[in-house]
């Protein structure tokens, strides 16, 4: 499984960082796990070919972890060109999907078409996107990627999402409370292969929250989802060297990738 950091910032887009966006690659399938913006330029940059995308995970409904989703079901359902493209989009309880089609979809958006001032001869919104709520437990099997979610409280409905895939399991943090306190240990009941921790909210580098890391099942760990103000180039010197007898751990980039 390849994984692909395609934004790595904080809730802020930084001038060397996209808001939150990871590409999964296992054989010929792609997912995202969120999909902040500008993720349709992101994955043409990266070289993805929009029929190899499969499904797009949304850890919680905040913005900076799907706004690129805005362009990307607008040109997805608006285009002849991505005809055959079939992506379902699994959202959190609060994810205000009906909400964004009525913005990208409304009278206005239809009206070009029914007057005949627009190039393209069909208007199917239907069809190539499809959306599925999900809870807690597992919430999705395709025979290639197991996905189990975890409820956590960083917002009212945040989740961990536990990956498991070519025999490998991945945890993917999401968004979590400042003080960790909603770490979801009940992942690492057996040992991760890989921890992707958010850097935004806790301070990784500091006493409590290092003594919350150090212990952590897992074989190694990278820092995404960086507030430079919490977890900046020497921050992370000392989070690195602090956790070196536990687990090796790199903070993420944007363009950073691992083969796992
Ligand atoms: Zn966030």
């Amino acid at each position: 499984m390849k994984i692909t950091f395609l934004g790595t910032s904080h809730g802020i887009t930084e001038p060397d960082r996209f808001t939150s966006s990871t590409l999964l690659t296992v054989g010929d399938k792609n997912y995202l796990i969120d999909a902040g913006a500008p993720i349709m330029k992101l994955l043409q940059v990266y070289g993805v070919k929009f029929n190899t995308l499969s499904d797009i995970f949304i850890t919680h409904s905040h913005a900076d972890h799907y706004l690129g989703l805005v362009e990307f079901v607008n040109q997805m359902e608006s285009f002849k060109q991505f005809e055959g493209v079939s992506v379902k989009i699994h959202g959190p309880e609060l994810f205000p999907y009906d909400e964004m089609r009525a913005f990208l979809f409304g009278d206005g958006s239809l009206m070009s078409h029914k007057l005949g001032g627009n190039r393209h001869e069909t208007n199917d919104t239907s069809s190539r996107i499809s959306f599925e709520r999900y809870a807690e437990g597992e919430i999705f099997n395709d025979g290639t990627l197991k996905i189990t979610a975890y409820k956590t409280r960083h917002f009212a409905d945040s989740h961990s999402l536990l990956i498991e895939a070519e025999g490998k399991r991945i945890l993917f943090t999401g968004d979590l409370r400042h003080d960790l306190l909603d770490f979801p240990y009940a992942a690492l009941d057996t040992a991760a292969d890989l921890i992707v921790m958010e850097g935004a909210h806790a301070k990784l580098s500091t006493e409590p929250i290092l003594n919350i890391l150090k212990p952590l099942n897992t074989k190694r760990m990278i820092v995404n989802h960086i507030y430079p103000g919490f977890n900046g180039d020497e921050q992370m010197k000392v989070t690195i060297s602090a956790l070196t007898e536990s687990y090796p751990v790199t903070a993420a980039y944007d363009g950073y990738s691992i083969e796992i």
